[in-house]
């Protein structure tokens, strides 16, 4: 186990699979590798299975996936799971993989309910909302629980009927190889129970697919990347069971005159080059209004100016970033006879006298020379 593998390999799945799509997976595989279907080699199987478990107890965790999507296996617990030797499964740790793999593991015994799953929603927002917070509207289809039948998914006026296969355990008890196994009740599917009589609305799911209008809080400071969670905001859960959550990825569009990194923001300022001459107070744009900007006299193009406290305050706290204006030195164009004669004239009076007038270019000129002299 020098090297782990990664999850989203390991299972088969991609990056932006969904939770139903890594469940469905994570079952496939664990069926395929598990040891008492392997046979000829038991113990690789094993380590198989356990690696698949792994990366399924990661990856089904909203957060914890979050984690491993950031910082890869250092951002999730490194003593969970690891595979390694061990003499065989203990009929413990067999259960509890079954229990996984069939969802019965965290329900109770003659409990039917389970918890709903989580949703995830990508919203864009532009910077301006992004920096100053926002509220907003999303409509997203979840499943919710069935009006008609209060979730039970039995007909109004009927209830359902104690499953005759596990006497309402929704568990049976299944000798497999050398071990006898737990398994969830294949008649009534660990409910317990069976709706003889199944609500017409919901066909005896006792959910039903709604668009469900949400307002969300978008705290001020977010960014690309962060994500937002309203907690049982996600699907119903199963015949009463808490729903889920809802996830909300957040995206920031680009914006028409800003970039941002962090806690700053970044723009460009065209200026004229009688402005970079000579030095003038120009109006330039943040994200609460115009400020006036002094520019030096002969600034070079391609300086940075810096506006204190006109970036961002981040959703994590830390002191209020700045703005960075990168002043951008334009050349006049569409010139008229006489305004090329003046500046053939100012060219002139710079290149006669021995004043140097150019900072760059004559250690620039040098730094050619020597490149060709190598
Ligand atoms: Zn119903
Ligand atoms: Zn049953």
């Amino acid at each position: 186990m020098a090297t782990k593998e990664d999850f989203y390999k390991l299972l088969g799945v991609e990056r932006n699979a969904s939770d139903a799509e890594i469940k469905k997976s994570y079952r496939s595989k664990a069926m395929k590798f598990h040891p008492d279907r392997n046979a000829d080699n038991p113990e690789a199987a094993e380590v198989k299975f356990k690696q698949i478990k792994e990366a399924y107890e990661v990856l089904s965790d909203p957060k914890k996936r979050s984690a491993y999507d950031q910082f890869g296996h250092a951002g999730v617990n490194p003593s969970m799971g690891g595979g390694g030797r061990s003499g065989g499964f203990s009929s413990d740790g067999f259960s509890d993989i079954f229990g996984d793999i069939f969802g019965g593991g965290r329900q109770q015994r003659g409990s039917s309910s389970q918890r709903g799953s989580d949703l995830r929603h990508s919203l864009d927002i532009t910077l301006e909302e992004a920096v100053a917070g926002v509220e907003k509207k999303i409509r997203i289809p979840v499943l919710v629980t069935c009006g008609e039948c209060n979730g039970s998914g039995a007909k109004k006026g009927s209830t359902p009927i104690i499953c005759p296969t596990c006497h309402g355990h929704g568990q049976v008890r299944i000798q497999q190889g050398f071990f006898s196994v737990q398994q969830t009740c294949p008649t009534c599917r660990g409910t317990g129970k069976l709706i003889k009589d199944p609500c017409g609305k919901c066909h005896g799911q006792g959910r039903v697919q709604e668009i469900k209008t949400l307002s969300a809080k978008i705290p001020a400071g977010v960014d690309t990347g962060d994500r937002i969670r309203l907690t049982g905001e996600g699907e119903a859960g199963e015949r009463g069971g808490p729903s889920g959550d809802l996830y909300i990825d957040i995206q920031v569009t680009p914006h028409p005159i800003f970039t941002r990194d962090g806690a700053n923001l970044y723009c460009e300022v065209p200026i004229s080059f009688i402005t970079a001459c000579l030095g003038d107070d120009i109006e330039v744009p943040t994200l609460d209004g115009k400020v006036l900007l002094k520019i030096p006299a002969e600034t070079q193009t391609g300086k940075s100016f810096r506006l204190r406290g006109k970036g961002v305050k981040q959703v994590r706290g830390g002191p209020v970033g700045d703005l960075l204006c990168k002043i951008q030195i334009e050349t006049p164009v569409n010139l008229t006879k006489d305004q090329k004669a003046i500046i053939e004239k100012l060219g002139e009076s710079l290149t006669s006298g021995g004043t140097h007038h150019s900072p760059q270019e004559s250690s620039w000129v040098d730094r050619v020379k020597n490149f060709f002299d190598l």
